[in-house]
């Protein structure tokens, strides 16, 4: 049987729109979210997702800042423009778009952002407090496609869960939230022998790879739920997932497009990141007021 769509823009819409309210009532106490995106460089597509971000806020009335700098710019002075945005009152969230030129430690930048102005969750106290299951904010594209599974009522406790890919920013934290929410979770990577013998084991199944349509139907258990974080581009230069829609989508129960599955999810939950920052800086406002 054909499988059901998980809808990214749709329910992302939904989110968003509870979004505006949560910002209008941010503004009605004087707070206007406010998001620095840092672009170094002139890489293609960190300029999309750059734009595509800056477009998001301002639809949902957040104030974004976009900081451009050339390729050839240091370490030091991209750490000291972060530490003037972390002590500026208009910014309640710092995202770095990487990836950065060769000559800038990733770590390094990514660990400069305050933890509580880090709406990617990419600081290691975030990443640790994730590991806790405390507080914090969540890597965006792990989070948006907790909120996809969420919002499809797909249940989780003692389901087994494949994520294939465990870079940083996805799949690590992936698996971590499938275990949280007591699912039971095997990583699989590049040097995984037996790739397809545990995806076929599988009831939910994330792929985030980078290899365009490298999941076909025969890695698939029948009524699997299947989520495709991948962005490429096909032979025909389409933008398309790591999974083989077209014969995937005949085996399992449900399937993300791509696009149109976990992209709208990333951005969205970006933004309420950064609602989420600045709610937290007004609860602190309050509580000081209220000593
Ligand atoms: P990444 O850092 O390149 O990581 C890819 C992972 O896939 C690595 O862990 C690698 O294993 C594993 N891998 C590579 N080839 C494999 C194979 N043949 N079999 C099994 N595992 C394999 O990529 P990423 O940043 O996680 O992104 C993955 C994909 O998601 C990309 O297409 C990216 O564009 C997309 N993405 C989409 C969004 C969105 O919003 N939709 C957001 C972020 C990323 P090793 O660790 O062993 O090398």
């Amino acid at each position: 049987m054909p499988s059901a769509l998980i809808n990214g823009k749709e329910i992302g819409q939904s989110i968003r729109n509870d979004l505006t309210k949560r910002i209008e009532y941010l503004n009605e106490q004087g707070i206007s979210p406010g998001l620095a995106v840092i672009l170094v460089g002139d890489n293609a597509a960190s300029k999309v997702y750059v734009s595509n971000k800056q477009k998001t806020c301002e639809e949902l009335g957040i104030y974004s800042q976009l900081i451009t700098f050339d390729a050839n710019l240091s370490e030091h002075e991209l750490i000291t423009t972060i530490e003037s945005l972390n002590a500026d009152p208009a910014i309640d969230g710092i995202l770095v778009q990487l990836p950065l030129p060769k000559q800038i430690d990733e770590s390094n930048v990514l660990s400069a952002i305050l933890p509580s102005k880090d709406v990617d969750g990419f600081h290691p106290i975030n990443i640790g407090k994730m590991m806790l299951g405390q507080d914090t904010f969540l890597p965006c594209t792990p989070y948006g496609v907790m909120k996809l599974l969420e919002y499809s009522e797909v249940e989780l406790s003692g389901k087994h869960a494949v994520v294939i890919g465990r870079s940083h920013i996805v799949g690590k934290p992936m698996g971590q939230l499938l275990l949280q929410k007591d699912a039971t979770v095997t990583y699989v990577h590049s040097k995984t022998p037996n790739l397809k013998e545990i995806t076929l084991q599988a009831d939910v199944l994330v792929v985030a790879v980078g290899k365009a349509k490298l999941i076909t139907s025969d890695y698939i258990k029948d009524g699997a739920v299947v989520i495709d974080v991948g962005m490429n581009r096909d032979e025909n230069n389409r933008l398309c997932g790591d999974v083989d829609f077209e014969s995937v989508k005949e085996k399992a129960s449900y399937i993300t497009p791509v696009p149109g599955g976990v992209g709208p999810m990333t951005i969205t939950m970006l933004m309420e990141n950064t609602v989420q920052s600045a709610e937290n800086e007004l609860r602190q406002d309050k509580r000081s007021e209220n000593r």
